[in-house]
């Protein structure tokens, strides 16, 4: 399910993302992180960079902070493991109409990207990915995950969606034994999304 607002954070410092992790490192009394994000938003004027209300950017500095949290909490699994698969959502490939070229196998299910667009950052990940031995899936949406981990047994997932997505994958993968490593989308809204290459690429 999609946030009911919309960010770009994809504007903000990258000192901000950097902070981010240090707050996640530190993290585990909730009052400590309330006052960090507030502290964070207004250093990194995140509501001017980003036109979000200090609200919604303190319920979307909470998600990426657990995110992290639960991420480092899973690392050491995930670099043991050995079968694994990335999941990319298909609201990042450059175009969702009829210019983009994949095609949507239900049987796998997942979109296969034909490489259509040489600046399109789910063919460019995609081949990062498969180089490093991942299986990639391009989703429409999390009721896809069912099949596809009941047809392979993977041991560790990389998983890109914005954060309320997130939550909603983790616990599914994490009940099936599977390290789970988020990455945010830092640009939401279902079109053109974004994400951070090198985060992914450094996960991965
Ligand atoms: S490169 Fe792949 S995902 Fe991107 S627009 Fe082309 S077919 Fe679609
Ligand atoms: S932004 Fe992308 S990952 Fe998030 S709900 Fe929309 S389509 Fe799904």
């Amino acid at each position: 399910m999609p946030y009911k607002f919309t960010f770009d954070l994809s504007k903000a410092p990258k000192f901000f993302f950097t902070e981010l992790a240090t707050v996640s490192h530190q993290t585990g009394i909730h009052t400590t992180v309330l006052k960090a994000s507030v502290d964070i938003i207004k250093k990194f004027n995140i509501e001017e960079v980003t036109g979000i209300n200090i609200n919604d950017a303190i319920v979307l500095l909470h998600d990426l902070v657990d995110m992290q949290v639960a991420n480092l909490n899973d690392r050491n699994k995930f670099l043991e493991s050995k079968k694994r698969a990335l999941l990319l959502p298909h609201c990042a490939r450059n175009y969702l109409d009829s210019r983009c070229k994949a095609v949507f196998d239900a049987n796998i299910p997942s979109y296969i990207c034909s490489h259509c667009s040489n600046d399109c950052i789910v063919n460019h990940v995609n081949k990062i990915a498969k180089e490093k031995g991942y299986d990639v899936f391009v989703l429409p949406g999390g009721s896809c995950i069912p099949k596809i981990f009941s047809n392979t047994k993977y041991e560790g997932v990389v998983g890109v969606a914005c954060g309320e997505e997130a939550k909603m994958l983790r616990p599914l993968l994490s009940n099936m034994n599977i390290a789970v490593q988020s990455i945010p989308l830092i640009k939401n809204g279902c079109v053109n999304t974004v994400f951070n290459m090198e985060t992914l690429i450094k996960t991965l």
